[in-house]
């Protein structure tokens, strides 16, 4: 077996669906965001970044860096091992404290990613649950997907939102099995919100316990940046929120939080948890000085929805087919990919904006998408001058404009999680 071989014809399979990914090379300028330099051969030139998930531009507030900068030196880089064999550093214990006051729960866990949080509490709940069926939304992050399958679990999976379909699939289960909703809160390609409250009512109804990811919505909605569950007070009707650290919250990290009981038995038992590096001390201090500073502060929050609201009227009244988003999320519809990626090099070359094209599998084929994320600190000035170089995008590689547009594809297509290629001859 030529094995290098196999590995060029995956990776030209991934080309041939025009869906292989360059990384753009950029370093970010702290007190100047959204501004960074891009390095593309040998040039480096200041752009300005419209899709960071850096939603509200903490990753370069002061005060997290500070903590950041203090806790390193006094404590110095890494956490030294596993929180079996090193304990937890203290930064960590205050840090699962201030998340599990923010979403009012008894527990919180600290993950090294969102990802890995989602993939290790997924599945050892719905492992130590006795023939636990798992009801999933069927646009769920590739990490929710990763933790159901690897519960081994029986799935079911949920058309998007759709609670009479969820109903009718608690409703055929027997009232005493164990049954897992999983979902989120904001979903990031749409910016679409759960019905929560619906969702947890049919809960209650059909005897199921609740897991909800509010990694695009923790530090940017409710009173104190608790999230979507925060914002309609529904944290009680949920059992399980888990976030991340690395969005809003601007450092790195993913958390669960929910009863002690649960709390304890993914602690216990979860390998994703136990037999990895916990997070460093500094990294621990940087996201508790994030919280806390979103838990007394409106004005990050209040600024985003204000430019968020503004970008998608600017860019409506420029004729460019913003799709519909309750969020802050401002997703552009192009639906094709090689035009997506063109327009994301186009703007980047031509203008100095980067916005990361959107493509299958991520999405559904058909429905590409340039995804802009709009920050407190993308001025007015900024947003018209996206609306003008999007205009001439558009233009220059003839992509259809609102009025052009057929209705968006209906999402009846499954997201595939993985990129597995398929095996090659
Ligand atoms: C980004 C993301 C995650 C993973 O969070 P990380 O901290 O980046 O690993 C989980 N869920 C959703 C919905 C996400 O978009």
């Amino acid at each position: 077996m030529n094995y290098q071989r196999f590995f060029e014809e995956a990776v030209d399979q991934v080309q041939a669906e025009k869906r292989y990914r360059v990384f753009a090379d950029l370093e970010r300028i702290v007190g100047r965001f959204p501004r960074a330099i891009w390095r593309s051969s040998g040039e480096a030139r200041e752009i300005t970044v419209w899709c960071s998930n850096d939603y509200l531009g903490m990753g370069q507030h002061p005060d997290v860096i500070t903590a950041m900068q203090q806790a390193a030196g006094n404590m110095g880089s890494g956490a030294g091992g596993t929180r079996n064999i090193s304990g937890t550093n203290h930064p960590l214990v205050e840090l699962e404290q201030e998340l599990a006051d923010l979403h009012g729960k008894e527990a919180a866990l600290v993950f090294t990613s969102g990802f890995v949080s989602n993939e290790a509490s997924i599945s050892t709940i719905a492992r130590l649950l006795p023939d636990c069926l798992i009801l999933s939304d069927e646009l769920n992050h590739a990490s929710m997907i990763e933790g159901v399958r690897r519960s081994g679990a029986d799935k079911k999976v949920f058309r998007h939102n759709d609670l009479q379909h969820l109903e009718r699939l608690l409703a055929v289960a027997p009232r005493e099995r164990a049954k897992l909703i999983v979902f989120e809160s904001v979903y990031s390609m749409d910016g679409d919100v759960a019905p929560i409250a619906e969702i947890a009512e049919l809960a209650r109804r059909y005897n199921a316990m609740t897991y909800i990811d509010e990694v695009h919505a923790v530090g940017m909605y409710g009173a104190r940046g608790g999230g979507i569950t925060d914002r309609e007070g529904l944290a009680d009707e949920i059992d399980v929120i888990e976030g991340t650290l690395a969005k809003a919250f601007g450092t790195l990290g993913g958390y669960i939080a929910g009863p002690r009981s649960v709390i304890d038995a993914v602690r216990s038992y979860a390998p994703g948890f136990i037999f990895t590096t916990a997070l460093p001390p500094a990294i621990a201090a940087a996201a508790t000085a994030s919280i806390r500073h979103l838990k007394a502060s409106h004005t990050e929050r209040d600024q985003h929805q204000r430019q968020a609201q503004h970008t998608k009227e600017r860019l409506a009244a420029a004729g460019l087919p913003v799709m519909s988003s309750d969020t802050h999320i401002v997703p552009v519809l192009v639906g094709d990919p090689e035009l997506c990626k063109r327009a994301s090099d186009h703007l980047l070359e031509k203008h100095g904006l980067y916005i990361q094209p959107i493509n299958y599998p991520t999405v559904p084929r058909g429905t590409e998408r340039l995804r802009i994320t709009p920050t407190p600190f993308h001025s007015d000035a900024l947003i018209g001058e996206l609306a003008a170089a999007l205009r001439e995008t558009w233009e220059a590689l003839g992509i259809p404009f609102a009025r052009d547009q057929r209705p968006a594809q209906q999402r009846t297509d499954r997201i595939i999680p993985l990129v597995v290629p398929a095996a090659g001859g």
